[in-house]
């Protein structure tokens, strides 16, 4: 008998549950499906990512992999068809995009007489699988994050013996793959599972022990860069939790609360698929037209030195640091005013790790707005973050060329230093104080009602 392994957001042939059951199958015929308002709407980078990805995979499974690039519910049932199999099998995804796409995909498959089967999902703990003790969801992280430990992870199933059947990929849509890569604006990571394994290896062995402390230095290389992959599905959180299980230093504890995080918005993501974009606890907060100034902000050029060298991170590496993308997002909602949403879309155009649970609870926990609020009137200051989290000014120099000539900390306040303007960085586009004031008191007056 013949099955469908229909890819999506697990592209791995290592500890896989899913594939593991197809097969059981005789044969398996491994499908991906590139949804084309999905593809229209991401950016180069993301595409290039999510190719560059495909292209290992297909590598990996000895070129029998199949891409097409339609809707799902047209071509997953109509493949499963044509190769007489007896069912699909797939991780479950649960953003409302997937759910949405799978209903009618499951439907079409009924109608076919193929069976759909669902088998785990991207997180360590699936949504739904702690509770308080009375039973209902948790609100905030930390008691989540006990319950979380305390329920644990299946180990990792290793990789099954697979008989592929060989799949055709139609040649436009290699040729789609191929440009995609050749065309990315950026310099990618390197793609599939072999090169995701020696990513973590390399933090696992180098820098999980200090990550407590060096994952607030975003001149350091002290985080593990695995949203990249488990974004993805090229690595699984449960083979990371399981690597580094018998690990007791601060770092892998903190590493494994970081882990519980991800698990945590997806759950509250799938039980309030509304906050997407729309704020978990909502704010009656009057929000600026964004105009030029969120302009200068995707460009990395509001003269604040920190807030710019983040936002030129993203756009060259598909990237930014985690206290980067606090400190941005804060500048652009509280001193700049804009709605977050403005902000997260951009975010999810150019992060390769872009991903909705994450980023829309990300921003609503910087807006104040999402589960574990972060109080309102917590404004980042981007000149003293800096000279906290990037003291020697190292950051800021990498990504701020026309900042490179000051020396140490003195990066953060070039209005300070006579030459701070020589090399054409742009000044500043608002006071803080003033708009750290403006903030406070349009949080004050919604908080009133
Ligand atoms: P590490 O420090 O090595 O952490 C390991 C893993 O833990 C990460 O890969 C990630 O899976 C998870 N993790 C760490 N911090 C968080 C967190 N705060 N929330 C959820 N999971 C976390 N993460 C994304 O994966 N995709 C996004 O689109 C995204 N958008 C964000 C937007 C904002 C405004 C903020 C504040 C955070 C966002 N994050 C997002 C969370 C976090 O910034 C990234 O996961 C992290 O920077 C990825 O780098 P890393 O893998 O080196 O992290």
């Amino acid at each position: 008998s013949t099955s469908v392994m229909w890819f999506r957001l697990d592209l791995r042939t290592e500890d896989n549950p899913a594939l593991v059951r197809a097969a059981e199958d005789d044969e398996v015929l491994p499908v991906f499906v590139i949804d084309p308002d999905q593809w229209a709407r991401a950016g180069a980078a993301r595409r290039a990512w999510l190719a560059a990805n495909l292209l290992a995979l297909d590598d990996t499974l000895g070129g029998h992999l199949a891409v097409h690039h339609a809707p799902a519910a047209e071509v997953v049932p109509q493949l499963a068809a044509d190769a007489g199999a007896g069912s699909v099998h797939v991780t479950r995804d649960l953003t409302p995009f997937a759910l949405r796409r799978d209903r009618a995909v499951v439907e079409a498959l009924r109608e076919a007489g193929v069976e759909g089967v669902a088998t785990g999902t991207a997180y360590a703990v699936a949504p739904g699988s702690v509770t308080t003790k009375g039973g209902t969801p948790f609100k905030v992280f930390t008691p989540y994050s006990k319950a979380w430990r305390e329920h644990g992870w299946d180990a990792p199933v290793g990789a099954p013996e697979v008989n592929w059947a060989k799949g055709e990929t139609p040649a436009e849509v290699t040729e789609m793959l191929q440009q995609a890569v050749a065309e990315c604006p950026i310099d990618l990571p390197d793609a599939g599972e072999e090169a995701a394994w020696a990513r973590w290896t390399r933090f696992r062995d180098e820098a999980l022990h200090d990550y407590d402390t060096d994952r607030d230095r975003p001149a350091v290389e002290g985080t593990s860069r695995m949203s990249l992959d488990l974004h993805l599905g090229v690595l699984h959180p449960r083979q990371l939790l399981e690597d580094i299980k018998d690990k007791r230093s601060t770092g892998a504890h903190t590493y494994r609360t970081e882990l519980a995080w991800r698990d945590f918005y997806a759950e509250v993501l799938h039980l309030n698929p509304h906050t997407v974009w729309r704020d978990l606890n909502p704010l009656d907060m009057p929000y600026d037209e964004p105009e030029d100034a969120i302009e200068a902000w995707k460009r990395g050029e509001t003269g604040y030195p920190f807030v710019d060298a983040g936002m030129r991170q993203l756009l060259a590496q598909g990237w930014m640091h985690n206290r980067l993308r606090m400190i941005t997002a804060s500048f652009l909602t509280k001193h700049l005013h804009v709605w977050w949403p403005l902000g997260a879309e951009h975010f999810l155009d150019h992060l390769l790790d872009g991903d909705v649970a994450s980023n829309s609870h990300g921003w609503q926990w910087v807006a104040g707005t999402g589960t574990d609020a972060a109080p309102y009137f917590r404004i980042f200051n981007p000149v003293t973050q800096g000279q906290r989290f990037d003291p020697d000014g190292e950051y800021v120099r990498r990504w701020v060329p026309e900042l490179e000539h000051l020396p140490g900390k003195a990066v953060h306040t070039p209005w300070e230093h006579e030459d701070g303007y020589a090399k054409g960085y742009p000044r500043r586009i608002v006071d803080l104080a003033e708009e750290r004031k403006v903030a406070l008191d349009r949080y004050e007056k919604a908080r009133r009602g």
